[in-house]
């Protein structure tokens, strides 16, 4: 796992080692908030970082100059994959090599359905192709 940077990478100066955590107002910690990364490219799909529940404490660093804060996370695997979750997970794959990952991923999909699978089926070839249950 990567260290977090000892020092800001825009101002260089010294970053600030810290914790985030979130409470409700009666100060029970918050549970059942999925944590999701979301960008504007991505209209139909946001990121579930696998963080899971606010109900746990964010290590991370601070620049109180521009106010910024990197926080680690990892990404959990253990349930398998749904085969919507791995639609979701090509189409973002996609994207981020391609851009129109939606396009593409149905169009390969579309292929495969023609040959005679189901749409299950190929979804869940394509993410064996690309790697994506390993
Ligand atoms: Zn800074």
């Amino acid at each position: 796992m990567v260290d977090l940077p000892v020092r800001c990478p825009i101002c260089g100066r010294e970053m600030e080692k810290g914790k985030l955590e979130a409470f409700t107002a009666s100060g029970s910690i918050i549970q059942g908030v999925s944590v999701n990364w979301i960008t504007p490219k991505k209209r139909w799909s946001s990121e579930n970082l696998g963080i899971g529940y606010f109900a746990v404490h964010f290590e991370g660093v601070r620049c109180q100059f521009c106010n910024i804060i990197i926080f680690r996370y990892r990404k959990r695997r253990k349930a398998p994959l749904t085969v919507e979750a791995m639609y979701e997970r090509l189409v973002e794959m996609y994207n981020r090599s391609y851009g129109r990952g939606k396009h593409l991923v149905d169009r390969k999909i579309e292929r495969y359905i023609r040959e005679g699978l189901t749409r299950e089926e190929a979804i869940k070839k394509l993410a064996k192709e690309d790697g994506l249950l390993d």
